[in-house]
């Protein structure tokens, strides 16, 4: 059965932009998964912290896999992003969350879905709005909780 996912991905260090197209052909060329289309990426402000401007965007897949499946294939990606860390705690290069896949529902340690916290972050709910507008998640349509959000302040690049 095919299933459509959004992953949410995000990177503050280096190259951030360059991160998120690199993390974007991995995961397009994952066996199961095709049909990727990223949305606009966007750039803030870290919320309660210095340091580089994130860069965000929403990718879209259709995937065969399983979701835990999926979220492994994630991690290694991130991991592998990860080992390119220039410094011991250096915030990490890049970061990858499974937001919905179709309509699962889970709550185990390993995976939650749909993502606990990404009905109140407009850098997730903008591009996801790009992809697909007119979406319901199950604590409102997207333009209510994009409303509702307390991080506003995003441009496109
Ligand atoms: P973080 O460090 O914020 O990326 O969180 C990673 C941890 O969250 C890992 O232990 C994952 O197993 C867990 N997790 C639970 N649900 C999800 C999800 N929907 N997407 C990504 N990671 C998740």
């Amino acid at each position: 059965m095919t299933v459509t996912a959004y992953i949410g991905m995000g990177a503050n260090l280096g190259d951030a932009q360059a991160t998120l197209l690199a993390a974007t052909k991995e995961i397009s060329v994952l066996p199961g998964v095709a049909n990727a289309k990223l949305s606009p990426l966007y750039r803030s402000a870290p919320v309660d912290a210095g340091g580089p401007d994130y860069i965000n965007g929403v990718l879209q897949v259709s995937t065969t896999m399983q979701p835990e499946t999926l979220l492994r294939a994630l991690q290694a990606i991130e991991n592998g992003h990860g080992r390119q860390r220039p410094y011991r705690h250096a915030p990490r290069t890049l970061d990858l969350d499974l937001l919905l896949f179709g309509r699962e529902v889970r709550n185990t340690d390993f995976l939650t879905l749909p993502h606990p916290r990404m009905h109140e972050r407009a850098f997730v709910l903008m591009p996801l709005r790009d992809l697909a507008p007119g979406m319901m998640l199950a604590q409102g349509s997207l333009e209510e909780l994009l409303a509702a959000c307390p991080d506003q302040l995003l441009s496109r690049i």
